[in-house]
């Protein structure tokens, strides 16, 4: 999901809205943004892209200098409407916006002990019972939203309003990214820095582990009253999930991804005549591969960008398009090819597959696979909406069978120890390469 906050700024809804549509690519199911002005809340959620779910005279309607907005990307939870963020509810202390990215691990016992405690929900996400847990604690509204979120195990980074205050929060340890910005004399925060550059703020920071930020009146405060914990950064985020204009946790995604592609241009080099990327995902690191390689880089597959996640193939008779709809080989460039295409990741193995069809029908002789990230033998627990474990077809299957069912001529990975080597050993989660989980599944 996206998260994106500002305060203090006219007309704050412009703002959210631009930030959101800056990280669409972090969530398309729907979107939603609070505004508060004069004690109101102003809210507006919707299924679909931002610049469809918004018009003008919505964006005016969101009044006030204080705004959150969420972008959706279903780990838990349908993509119905009440699932939409931010959640709001209003409680003894006043009223709150909450907007989520990641996913709550024991949200299920929780909620299972609410619900006999006679709470009602009214979502299936994960997110709204961190407002029960606010609303069920004593004390004054920090001391409530420590002692909330201090039961909650799993990757939540946060934007919330509490009345006029904004808070942003991360997680103990650290799974989701969150970024600090500033525009004028107004603050922001939001998941990715692509969206500071976007509304021209500047990118102070990166939000610490465990970390609640809280700007009221009074300023920029910042506490850290959680049990510290290991930091466990996603790697995925800087495989797949981030933009790579992005810039995070001290690296430009692109930079990073770039690496990859050298490091498997050097580890797993092949004869060939031309390098190309599965778009969007795979292009920095196919640009990598081919600087190692020497090899030229090509636009062999072309990319149609007005296919979402929402299309819905119209009947059965026109299901086989499938792949088709999106990506379009160029056998201009492919005909009579030695063909290595560069992937960020293989999932379940069945873009694989159709790529490398695709590629072939184009009239490559011979089609080389290689992936920008180890093999993910694991499902996420933590906010990346990956099948279940049968469906990894690493899980279960030797890269001789990944190629096979692939009908490539060759596949190649990246090691774990090179991932490693490029992002860091220490600070990131890397269990869906490794099955070594951060924090525990039986909570
Ligand atoms: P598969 O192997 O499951 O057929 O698909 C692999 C492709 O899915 C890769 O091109 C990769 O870019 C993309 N991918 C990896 N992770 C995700 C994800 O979390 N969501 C979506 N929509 N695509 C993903
Ligand atoms: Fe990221 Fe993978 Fe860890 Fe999930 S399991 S948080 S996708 S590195
Ligand atoms: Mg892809």
């Amino acid at each position: 999901c996206a998260l994106f906050g500002i305060y203090n700024i006219k007309e704050a809804s412009n703002y959210v809205y631009l930030g959101l549509h800056a990280l669409q690519h972090r969530g398309q199911e729907g979107c939603g943004i609070v505004t508060r002005d004069k004690d109101v809340f102003y809210k507006k959620r919707s299924r679909g892209l931002v610049l469809e779910a918004f018009d003008k005279t919505d964006i005016e309607n969101l009044k006030g200098d204080i705004g959150i907005g969420h972008n959706r990307y279903s780990t838990s939870g349908d993509s119905s409407l009440v699932n939409l963020q931010p959640l709001t509810a209003s409680f003894d202390l006043g009223d709150i916006a909450i907007a989520h990215n990641g996913n709550i691990v024991n949200a299920y016992n929780i909620k299972q002990k609410l619900i006999s405690d006679g709470a009602i929900f009214s979502s299936n996400s994960d997110t709204e019972v961190i407002i029960h847990l606010i609303a069920r604690q004593k004390g004054s509204f920090d001391e409530r939203l420590v002692g909330a979120l201090s039961q909650l195990k799993g990757a939540f980074s946060l934007v919330m309003l509490f009345n006029d205050t904004l808070y942003a929060i991360k997680d103990p340890w650290g799974f989701r990214p969150l970024a600090m910005g500033e525009l004028g004399d107004s603050c922001c925060f939001a998941s990715e820095t692509c969206a500071f550059d976007l509304i021209g703020a500047k990118f102070i920071r990166e939000l610490e582990s465990g970390e609640i930020v809280k700007v009221d009146k009074y300023g920029v405060n910042s506490f850290k009253p959680f049990k510290s914990e290991n930091s466990y950064r996603c790697v995925f985020e800087h495989i797949y999930f981030a933009r790579p204009d992005s810039y995070l946790w001290d690296n430009h995604v692109y930079e990073i991804r770039k690496k990859i592609g050298q490091k498997l241009a050097l580890k797993s080099s092949v004869d060939a005549d031309v390098v190309i990327a599965v778009p969007d995902s795979g292009m920095p690191a196919a640009i990598g591969y081919a600087q190692a390689s020497g090899l030229p880089f090509e636009m062999g597959i072309i990319r149609n960008h007005y296919v979402g996640r929402t299309f819905i193939e119209p009947t059965d008779s026109i299901r086989h398009f499938g792949v088709k709809l999106k990506l379009n080989p160029s056998s201009d460039v492919l005909n009579n090819k030695r063909v290595v295409v560069v992937d960020d990741s293989i999932v379940r193995g069945t873009t694989s597959r159709r790529i490398v069809k695709m590629i072939r029908n184009a009239g490559a002789k011979e089609v080389h696979l290689r992936i920008a990230s180890p093999p993910v033998t694991h499902p996420c627990f933590y906010g990346i909406d990956t099948p279940t474990k049968s469906e990894l077809i690493a899980s279960s299957h030797t890269i001789e069978e990944i190629t096979k069912y692939a009908t490539a001529d060759s596949i190649a990975y990246l090691s774990l120890e090179d991932l490693k080597e490029i992002v860091g050993e220490s600070g990131y989660c890397f269990a869906c390469f490794s099955g070594n989980y951060p924090i525990s599944l039986k909570v």
